[in-house]
C-alpha cells in the first residue's frame, strides 16, 4: 500500500503498486528516459567453485531506481522492456557497462582475466541480428575476449526459432563466448535442449535448491539434472542458495558452481573491491581455501 513517508510526503510504492502503474504510463517512454538519466546501474553478484571455493567470477544484473517509482524489480521492468521494444537500448547499455567495469576490473587486479562475466539477455535481444553483428567491434573498444564473458539466455529464447538459435549460438561461440542456460527446470525445459544446442553450463534454477534437504524428491532431480547434464559434458550452477545445507548438498551432489544470499548478494562494483581482492590473492594460493 501508498505510504506518506515523513514531511516530503513521498509516496512508496509496493511492488504490486509499481507493476499497476507502470501498465497505465508509457513505459516505454519512461524506460528511455531511464537511460539518459542515469537511473541504471548494474550490481554484481559472485559465483564460487563449490570444489574449492575459488572466485569464478560474476552475473551481473540490472538495477532500475526511478526518482518517482523507486526501485523496481527487473523481473516487472525486463518483460514490460520486451513488449514495447526498448529491451534492445536496455541491453545495448548493459552490454557497454559490463564491459566497461570489465575492463576496468582486469586493470586493477591481476587473475581476474580468468573469471568470467555473465551477462543476462533476453530472447529478443539474442536473436536482434544488428546486435550479433555489431558485437565484435563492442568487444573490440573494451578489449574484452570471448573467454572472460558468458551469455546467459532462458529456453523461451532458443524453442521458438531454433534454426535461428543455433547458428546464433554457434556465432557467439566462434568468439569463445560461454553460453549458459538460465533457469533451467523451469518454463519449457526439455533435457533435449542440452543435446541439440551447445550448452556450455545450465543455472538450476532457485525453486530446486530452496527445496534441497526439505524434500527428498527435489533432492533426488537436482542430482539427476547434474548427472545428466556432466554426462553431456556441460558443467553446472545453482542459483539462489540461501542456507550452508543447500551448499553442502550441492557439493556432494557434485555441482560445479554456487551463486546465492548465503555466497554473497548482489553489489554495485564499488563494494566489492575488498571481496575481489581477498578472493584473487586466495587463489593465487597466499591464502588457504576454505
Ligand atoms: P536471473 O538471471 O535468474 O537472476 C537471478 C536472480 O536471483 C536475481 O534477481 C538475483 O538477485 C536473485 N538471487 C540471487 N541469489 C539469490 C538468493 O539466494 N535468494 C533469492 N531469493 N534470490 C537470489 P534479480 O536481480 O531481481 O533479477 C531477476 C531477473 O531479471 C533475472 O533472473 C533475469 O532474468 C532478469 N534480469 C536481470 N538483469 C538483467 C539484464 O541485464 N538483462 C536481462 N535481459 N534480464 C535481466
Ligand atoms: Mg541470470
Ligand atoms: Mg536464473
Ligand atoms: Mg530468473
Amino acid at each position: 500500500r501508498a505510504k506518506l513517508n515523513g514531511k516530503n510526503c513521498h509516496i512508496v510504492f509496493d511492488e504490486e503498486m509499481r507493476s499497476q502503474l507502470l501498465k497505465q504510463v508509457d513505459t516505454e517512454k519512461l524506460l528511455r528516459q531511464a537511460i539518459e538519466n542515469d537511473e541504471l546501474t548494474l550490481y554484481y553478484q559472485p559465483i564460487i567453485s563449490l570444489s574449492d571455493g575459488r572466485l569464478t567470477g560474476f552475473e551481473a544484473l540490472l538495477r532500475w531506481n526511478n526518482p518517482i517509482l523507486g526501485n523496481v524489480s527487473p523481473d516487472v521492468f525486463i518483460p514490460l522492456a520486451e513488449a514495447n521494444g526498448t529491451i534492445i537500448q536496455l541491453g545495448q547499455w548493459v552490454f557497454e557497462s559490463a564491459f566497461i567495469q570489465l575492463k576496468a576490473w582486469k586493470e586493477e587486479f591481476t587473475g581476474f582475466d580468468n573469471l568470467v562475466l555473465s551477462i543476462n539477455m533476453s530472447p529478443v535481444q539474442f536473436l536482434d541480428k544488428l546486435f550479433l553483428k555489431n558485437f565484435p567491434k563492442l568487444m573490440d573498444t573494451y578489449n574484452i575476449k570471448g573467454s572472460e564473458i558468458a551469455i546467459e539466455i532462458t529456453e523461451t529464447a532458443i524453442i521458438h526459432k531454433k534454426a535461428l538459435a543455433i547458428k546464433v549460438i554457434n556465432d557467439f561461440k566462434k568468439y569463445g563466448i560461454h553460453i549458459h542456460l538460465d533457469d533451467f527446470g523451469t518454463g519449457y525445459s526439455s533435457i533435449s535442449h542440452l543435446v541439440g544446442f551447445q550448452i556450455d553450463l545450465i543455472k538450476i534454477d532457485r525453486s530446486f535448491i530452496e527445496l534441497l534437504g526439505v524434500n527428498s524428491k527435489e533432492d533426488k532431480l537436482v542430482q539427476a539434472i547434474i548427472n545428466f547434464a556432466h554426462n553431456l559434458g556441460i558443467k553446472c550452477t545453482a542459483e539462489g542458495i540461501e542456507e550452508a545445507a543447500q551448499q553442502r548438498l550441492l557439493s556432494i551432489a557434485n555441482c560445479d558452481y554456487a551463486q546465492g544470499y548465503f555466497i554473497a548478494k548482489p553489489a554495485p562494483a564499488s563494494q566489492l573491491t575488498e571481496f575481489i581482492r581477498e578472493h584473487l590473492s586466495r587463489s593465487k594460493g597466499l591464502l588457504p581455501p576454505e
